[in-house]
């Protein structure tokens, strides 16, 4: 099986009523009975993942959802759940018994559309003749546009003989949206380019290995050709001093920056391990954006603090105790910092609102779950950025380590200057 992690597998969400044949669907694309199947309707009652190899597509995650047309008080929950899905999902099968297509399926498909996530359409038929009528249907039958696919096909979960799902597995593989990760950092060093990592060996540090971040940047500059050097932050001078040649960048880990940036040359291109995993991950001149925001923090104000999952929390845990108390001292007062964590985006309508969102870095998300929680607090008119760079710009160093990425650092000026304009006119 592949290694790849987690984040960057294809999300497959299966959806439909109760019933339809979603749990069928994903024991037959798997092989084997992952999800349990039954002819009682609402059998699925909470998403059900399979991490697994999908011929021809490789690493993927199915997501077996509840049926959308479950009913009462904890039916509503479950379908609220299985709607919730739709942010964790990269592409969605609609599962229909036979062409059963009303309320539940129109409401998905709007909602899909919305949330810009491509779909195809699962007819599952009971017997031939209702294979028959759905092979003459297309897109249109259900008001879509053309370009949505349609498959065929008679579930029998995990006994589906193999050929049954080919339809399945092509429509997969069109919908599937292109690769869109940037490298994380090769882009940034010319062939054989030096590099410098900066990986704190403190209390803080796992036990006996590094982080994802340094593991990934230690890959990418491998890819790259790089001559990659590795060392803590006490290190760093004695690193700086054994070269011929300065090196051609610098990263660190946020936590270090304020030391390596008074260490580190200043016409050495420097940034943090964060700043890199926001590019990779999102959008970095939005998330440069939102730290201006923090420059205009007043004692008090509401900031909402964002983990993508539910960690033991440390002593002086980053998200609880750290940040907050960084932003204080920017904000010159204490501030009403509220924590959530999870995989699932919060609502923000929940009062008192936030002057600012700040976000971790967001590991075990994908970059399409990350962008997903940039645009959603966009469309909310709220301000995001991430932990890393709210340390550098509490330390005074951000622009420095945005540096490197022109762009964003146009992004952070030119709302710095906005957040000034804006005082001015408070
Ligand atoms: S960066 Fe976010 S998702 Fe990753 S471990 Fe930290 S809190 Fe969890």
């Amino acid at each position: 099986m592949s290694d790849a992690r987690r984040p960057q597998r294809l999300h497959i969400g299966l959806f439909g009523r109760r019933n339809a044949g979603k749990s069928s669907l994903c024991n037959a694309l798997c092989g084997q009975d992952a999800a349990l199947v039954s002819p009682v309707p609402g059998t699925t009652t909470d998403p059900v993942e399979k991490v697994m190899e999908l011929a021809p597509l490789g690493p993927v995650v199915l997501l077996d959802t509840p049926g959308l047309d479950d009913a009462g008080e904890l039916g509503a929950q479950r379908v609220a759940r299985s709607l919730r899905a739709l942010e964790e999902v990269d592409v969605a099968l609609v599962v229909l018994e036979d062409q059963r297509w009303g309320a539940p399926e129109r409401e998905l498909a709007a909602l899909l559309q919305e949330a810009d996530v491509p779909f195809g359409i699962v007819c599952n038929c009971r017997d031939d003749a209702a294979e028959q009528a759905a092979r003459r249907l297309g897109p249109e039958a259900f008001a879509l546009p053309a370009s949505v696919p349609l498959a065929v096909c008679r579930l029998d979960g995990a006994a589906t003989p193999a050929g049954a799902l080919d339809g399945v597995r092509e429509m997969l593989v069109r919908l599937r949206p292109p690769a869109e990760e940037p490298p994380l950092l090769r882009d940034l060093l010319p062939p054989r380019g030096r590099l410098i990592l900066v990986c704190p060996q403190d209390g803080s540090a796992p036990k006996g290995r590094l982080i994802m971040p340094q593991v990934q940047a230690i890959r990418d500059a491998l890819d790259g050709d790089a001559l990659c050097l590795v060392v803590t932050d006490k290190a760093l001078g004695a690193a700086l001093d054994s070269l011929r040649e300065p090196p051609q960048l610098i990263v660190c880990d946020s936590q270090v920056i304020a030391a390596v940036a008074a260490t580190a040359p200043p016409d050495v291109p420097l940034t943090t391990f964060s700043v890199l995993m926001a590019r990779l991950k999102g959008d970095l001149p939005l998330l440069a954006r939102g730290a201006a925001a923090l420059h205009g923090l007043r004692p008090g104000d509401t900031v909402l603090i964002q983990e993508a999952c539910s960690h033991h929390p440390q002593a002086d845990d980053i998200g609880r105790v750290k940040i907050p108390r960084l932003l204080a001292r920017l904000a010159g007062g204490e501030l009403d910092c509220r924590l959530l964590a999870g995989r699932h985006w919060q609502d923000y309508a929940a009062a008192p609102r936030p002057r600012a969102v700040v976000h971790c870095g967001g590991c075990t998300l994908s970059r399409r779950q990350m962008t997903r929680r940039l645009v959603t607090a966009r469309r909310a008119d709220l301000p995001m950025t991430n932990y890393g760079m709210a340390i550098s710009l509490a330390q005074g160093v951000l622009e420095r380590v945005l540096s490197p990425f022109p762009e964003a650092l146009a992004a952070y000026r030119e709302a710095c200057l906005d957040q000034n304009v804006r005082a001015g006119h408070a």
